[in-house]
């Protein structure tokens, strides 16, 4: 039996640890990576590298 952990995502209550959701942000030459729970990432020089942070992040926030 599988178990549904499946939400409707029509609500947005601003909890930390809710959601993860991840973006990058340039700074200046830097790109850094953010989420909705307030974690960032260090300073990267790349976007690339930023969005592998932030991958690493929601497989272990
Ligand atoms: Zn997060």
């Amino acid at each position: 039996m599988a178990v549904s952990a499946a939400r409707q995502e029509g609500r947005e209550s601003g909890g930390p640890g809710q959601r993860h959701l991840t973006s990058t942000d340039e700074q200046g030459r830097f790109c850094v990576a953010r989420c909705s729970c307030g974690w960032r990432g260090p300073a990267r020089r790349a976007r690339s590298q930023a969005r592998t942070d932030a991958e690493g992040h929601l497989a272990a926030p």
